[in-house]
């Protein structure tokens, strides 16, 4: 099974070597929580969040 990861500046959830979004190497394993955003547009979480791209996200990171 692999690890997911949580993006330090994005928070996006993901697997491999590097953030998708931003490009970072930065990342946690511990976080709590989880929200799919499909349209960042209309969410009110993402807005929240400033999530601008559809993915899963982490709710809290350390
Ligand atoms: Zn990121």
């Amino acid at each position: 099974m692999v690890k997911e990861k949580a993006c330090s500046t994005c928070k996006i959830l993901y697997e491999g070597q590097r953030c998708p979004i931003c490009n970072e190497t930065t990342f946690t394993e511990s976080f709590k929580g989880r929200v799919r955003v499909f349209n960042p547009e209309e969410s009110e979480v993402a807005k929240e969040m400033k999530i601008t791209l559809k993915g899963e996200y982490a709710i809290k990171t350390k």
